[in-house]
């Protein structure tokens, strides 16, 4: 098969990588279509020392097992489900655990993978592909609020106009009326503008500390710095974004300020494909590009642009 691989000297195209073989409790899954994320950005840049096929944003074809001929998407982390921290119901932080083109596990930027049968989510009929490739990275916009409770009245800054600020601000804007986007791309922020949620470019952000939820989707070393400029005391800061660089900050205003952080992740699959399937959640205009798998180095390329939301390779057969 055809895989996108990250070895010790780049990302190159393997058109001739033998197809994964299933482990227990795995079934293969044809790739239909699959969605760029900074994390593969990162990923290339040296985070984690990942290697091995890239890619964990995906739509594919269940060829075996209960949900053989569905379309699916899987949730990225593949846990032991034995170990106290699984048993605990903390199965995404498994200390045994791979994660599909993340850590350990062949990831989805390829025609077939293999993905743990529990990990699977059928996608409603009504979700076309193109829309259901999301679904990792909305779910993972969906965490924040599951664990930070977000009220009507609450202010609500989103940090970062890329592809995770976007869907952030949108779920986020179904529970606050006053949600702001800051960003540096006008053009990126003038997404927003059809959603009825305030984009505004960094310099023009708000310069008194009042916001009661700020998101880092920033993707920068200098996202935390900025956050904590705009959290009011006792305000809550999450971090969206896994950054390869070191970063020093001093910590000593989340101290004085009793501000609350919070790292947040992966999110619920299940609550992204109804958003998704209720039109809640409108992922087509971050739609910035398409390549077939077989051009995936260019398409990589193009994702780390600036100006560029989502690139979608597809793993048609050629
Ligand atoms: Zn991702
Ligand atoms: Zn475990």
């Amino acid at each position: 098969m055809r895989a996108l691989l990250l070895d010790g000297s780049g990302v190159r195209l393997d058109a001739d990588r033998p197809d994964p073989v299933p482990a227990a409790g795995e079934v293969l899954v044809r790739v239909l279509q699959a969605g760029i994320c900074e994390t593969d950005l990162q990923l290339i840049q040296g985070y984690k020392g990942f290697r091995g096929v890239l890619g964990h944003e995906f739509v594919g074809l269940a060829l075996g097992g209960l949900h053989e001929g569905r379309r699916v998407v899987s949730e990225i982390n593949c846990s032991c489900w034995t170990c106290e921290t699984c048993a605990a119901g903390r199965q995404g932080h498994c200390p045994h655990r791979t994660v599909l083109g993340i850590l350990d596990h062949d990831g989805a930027f390829a025609d077939l993978i293999a993905v743990p049968e529990r990990n699977l989510h059928v996608v409603p009929d009504s979700v076309e592909t193109e829309v259901a490739v999301f679904t990792e990275p909305v779910a993972a916009a969906f965490q924040v609020p599951s664990q930070v409770p977000v009220a009507r009245d609450d202010r609500v800054i989103v940090l970062g106009d890329g592809r995770l600020g976007q869907l952030c601000a949108q779920v986020l804007a179904g529970l606050s009326d006053h949600v702001l986007v800051v960003g540096k791309h006008r053009q990126k922020l003038s997404l927003l503008d059809g959603l009825g949620i305030e984009g505004r470019l960094l310099h023009e952000r708000p310069a008194d500390r009042t916001a009661d939820l700020v998101v880092d989707c920033t993707g920068s070393e200098s996202g935390l710095a900025t956050a904590l400029d705009l959290v009011r005391p006792r305000g809550t800061i999450v971090l969206k974004t896994t950054i390869a660089r070191t970063q020093t900050l001093s910590l000593a205003p989340v101290v004085v300020d009793e501000v609350t952080v919070v790292g947040s992740r992966c999110g619920p699959f299940a609550a992204a494909l109804d958003a998704l399937a209720g039109g809640l959640i409108d992922v087509r205009p971050l739609i910035s590009d398409r390549f077939d798998l077989s051009e995936g180095v260019r398409a990589l390329e193009r994702a780390a642009e600036p100006g560029v939301l989502k690139v979608l390779l597809s793993a048609q057969q050629p």
